[in-house]
């Protein structure tokens, strides 16, 4: 993209005024100060943004000096976003609005018919043709979709989305190790308000034995995942795994490897606290605390590591997937975060440095 085409400065001033209007309602003036564009021109992008449904004024400031302004808010309803979170029985599809809210979602079990009814699905959380729909998130799997809806989309990790909707609940989440603790074991690290996939992290040698798909031995994965506790069990859901005594027996069988493999992550990563979110996260509160112990008698005793269960519960991905829905195809946040780091560039440039 070359940013110095008047259009295209255009399209990201008005990227500037939708991200900085995010997380809070805002006046024209307080805008210009924020995005550091004068006043005059904020004044006409965020008049067309309101014409066009994209912004809504809601009420003005309270009084500071000289007459009240009218502040502005993201108009939630001026479109979509869908996601669709692929799991090995059961398809949910949700679709949300521009400020994240899920309106509605529908689960429906995974048969042969798996785009038939995928189709009917999205045509009715879609509503009407005419809405405007901004992208789709897909987790766990690359559905082809392309022929049901012309929308981009992205597909995401288990543990990018669950974690994603975490970090929204959470008051410090910086240096927060996410474990996703479902099917397969997954994990993400959010730091410098970024979230770093570890792919290492499930073949983390945590026990002897056990062959893993890796072609290694004794990995977490083989040890701990939610597929290999539920054969060792016998159990066919989650939900019965975690609700019977021999169900938790193997899980509890499965903590020790998962709190060696915790051990040794944070202490590489110099995490502050560690959550699990997942199928997993539903366990009772007496594993957590069996967790906890384990992880701290394997850490030095100055670290204080906390391990806690994910807020989200079984919303964590679909609600986790609209958010960064939302942060690539309505607020483009990669892109912005990439121009602001080239305008830090350039004015310690400028600056001499
Ligand atoms: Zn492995």
């Amino acid at each position: 993209m070359d940013f110095s085409r008047p259009d295209n400065a255009r399209k990201i001033n008005r990227l500037k005024v939708l991200s900085a209007l995010r997380h809070e309602e805002l006046s024209k003036a307080e805008i210009s100060r924020k995005v550091k564009i004068n006043k005059v021109s904020i004044g006409e992008i965020i008049d067309i943004m309101v014409e066009e449904g994209l912004l809504e004024e809601v009420g003005k400031a309270p009084y500071s000096s000289g007459r009240p302004a009218m502040r502005l808010a993201i108009k939630a309803n001026s479109g979509r976003v869908l996601s669709i979170d692929a799991k090995r029985k059961a398809i949910s599809v949700a679709v949300s609005d521009t400020v994240g809210r899920i309106l509605r979602f529908e689960r429906f079990p995974r048969t042969e018919n798996l785009y038939p009814d995928l189709e009917r699905t999205i045509k009715k959380m879609r509503g009407s043709d005419s809405m405007k729909i901004y992208g789709i998130a897909i987790v766990n799997e690359d559905l082809d979709i392309s022929s049901i809806i012309d929308a981009p989309k992205i597909v995401l990790k288990r543990a990018e989305a669950e974690s994603r909707s975490e970090i929204e609940r959470m008051d410090e989440a910086e240096n927060t190790l996410f474990i996703s603790w479902s099917d397969g074991i997954e994990a993400v690290y959010y730091h410098d308000k970024t979230l770093m996939p570890l792919p290492q992290f499930p073949h983390i040698r945590s026990q002897r034995e056990g062959e893993c798909s890796c072609g290694g031995r004794g990995c977490l994965e083989a040890a701990a995942s939610g597929m290999e506790l539920l054969r060792k069990s016998g159990r066919k859901s989650y939900r019965e795994l975690i609700s019977t005594p021999d169900g938790l027996e193997t899980v509890r069988e499965g903590i020790r490897p998962m709190a060696a493999a915790l051990a040794m992550a944070v202490q590489s990563l110099s995490a502050d606290r560690v959550v699990i979110t997942g199928e997993l996260s539903a366990l009772p509160d007496s594993m957590f605390e069996h967790l906890q112990k384990l992880l701290s008698s394997a850490l030095p005793p100055n670290r204080n590591v906390t391990v806690s269960k994910a807020k989200a519960g079984d919303n964590g991905a679909r609600e986790g997937a609209a958010i960064l829905a939302l942060d690539e195809f309505f607020y483009h946040k990669t892109l912005l975060d990439k121009l602001s780091a080239i305008e830090h560039l350039a004015s310690d440039f400028q600056s001499g440095i």
